[in-house]
């Protein structure tokens, strides 16, 4: 059996990052772009205005302008302003020639054609002009590989006109939830069957960190059946997530399955708790998570082990750190020599432990909002002492 850390290590050394594509900008939200990626493009391409107002050119140092031209946003004209002569200007329009700064409309006192600066004292040449290139030089790297798109990146790249980039793919998954016991949810519970809840946490786990390409399958805690079912799933996707079936019992089949497809096991049980048992192993450069049917034991070792991999699959940085490390509410005994990873609520920068530990039971989820970890080493922890936590 190895630890925590050890699990985490063999992971972070093994998962490499998945493919690199080249996506339209609309499909690239929350994804990690594979390159730097440059503009070819300045932004914004022409001297424009930033306000409702008067273009002028500032040199000329009247008093009064005289009203030429009529330029909007869009105008495609580029007259030449005279000695003297002003530009009506709408917000984005291009500026005439020779004009180079835009005051106003609020500081003009207009009469017919004629204007007449307010407060000149507030202006100065240039004033109210976004020049071109102000955003963007061609050239100019507007965003550095690593980084995760947000919707104000895709706003970035669409305003120097990219419409696809280079991402790390994410990774198609299959879920094949085991058990003879699970019944659907929308069925009535028959004696002796429990609802599925796993296969809705990892749907949900998979949706949250962007994966869209997800099949599903259901195998019986029966061998031939279940070998279909993982060579089905290895067939199609790149990463393999199992509930159930890989403890001890006499109905447990995975890891026979597993071996017999060609997985060669990365490590098998940890000295933790919740998800003593997880199963890690890798076929070529598809990887595969065999997790404890406990449903405390899968949303531990998911967050733990699976949503760290997949993050690091998909490109992002620092993904096996703890979110924070904040003091604790409650005093803690633990066992030396397992990890703990324990539900908790963050309430006013504490971390209040929750009842209901057991690898059963999730009501603790109906709160929490994520797992404190107790480290193999700690016997007790007391109120106030820094502990790490991980959100979901
Ligand atoms: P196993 O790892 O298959 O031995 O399952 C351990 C425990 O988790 C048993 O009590 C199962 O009934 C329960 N369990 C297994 N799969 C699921 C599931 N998909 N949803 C909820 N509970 C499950
Ligand atoms: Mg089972």
């Amino acid at each position: 059996m190895i630890s925590v850390n050890q699990a985490k290590d063999i992971l972070k050394a093994t998962v490499s990052a998945g493919e690199i594509k080249h996506l339209p900008l609309s499909k690239t939200l929350d994804l990690i772009a594979a390159e730097d990626i440059f503009s070819h493009i300045e932004v914004p391409s022409f001297d424009n205005s930033a306000m409702d107002g008067y273009a002028i050119t500032w040199e000329d140092n009247l008093d009064t302008w005289e009203i030429t031209d009529v330029i909007a946003a869009g105008n495609g004209n580029r007259h030449q302003l005279q000695y003297g002569k002003a530009g009506r200007i709408f917000t984005g329009a291009p500026l005439p020639k020779g004009s180079d700064t835009v005051i106003p409309q609020e500081f003009v006192h207009r009469e017919g054609n004629l204007i007449r600066i307010i407060d000149k004292g507030k202006f100065q040449k240039g004033s109210n002009v976004r020049f071109k290139g102000a955003q963007t030089k061609i050239g100019e790297v507007i965003l550095k590989k690593g980084s995760q798109i947000t919707p104000g990146t895709i706003g970035l790249l669409a305003s120097v006109g990219i419409s696809e980039v280079p991402v790390f793919s994410p990774p198609k998954v299959a879920i094949i939830i085991t058990g003879n016991e699970l019944q659907e949810l929308g069925n009535p519970l028959v004696f002796g069957q429990i609802y599925n809840s796993n296969g809705p946490v990892l749907m949900a786990y998979l949706q949250q960190i962007g994966i869209k390409s997800i099949f599903s399958f259901q195998a019986k805690d029966e061998p031939i059946a279940l070998q279909k079912t993982i060579d089905e799933a290895l067939e199609h996707a790149d990463v393999v997530l199992l509930s159930g079936g890989i403890s001890v019992g006499d109905y447990d089949y995975v890891k026979k399955g597993l071996e017999n497809a060609g997985v060669k096991e990365l490590f098998y049980r940890i000295k933790q708790r919740p998800g003593k048992p997880l199963f890690a192993g890798k076929k070529g450069k598809q990887l595969v998570f065999a997790l404890p049917g406990n449903p405390a034991s899968v949303i531990t070792c998911f967050n733990q082990y699976v949503k760290p991999s997949l993050l690091q699959w998909m490109g992002h940085e620092a993904t096996w750190k703890p979110s924070l490390l904040l003091p604790l509410a409650n005093p803690i005994k633990s066992k030396a020599g397992l990890t703990f990873f324990l539900k908790a609520k963050i309430d006013k920068d504490e971390v209040h432990i929750l009842p209901g530990q057991e690898s059963f039971n999730l009501i603790a989820f109906g709160t929490a909002d994520c797992f404190a970890e107790v480290t193999e080493e700690t016997e007790e922890l007391q109120v106030g002492d820094l502990i790490s936590v991980y959100r979901w």
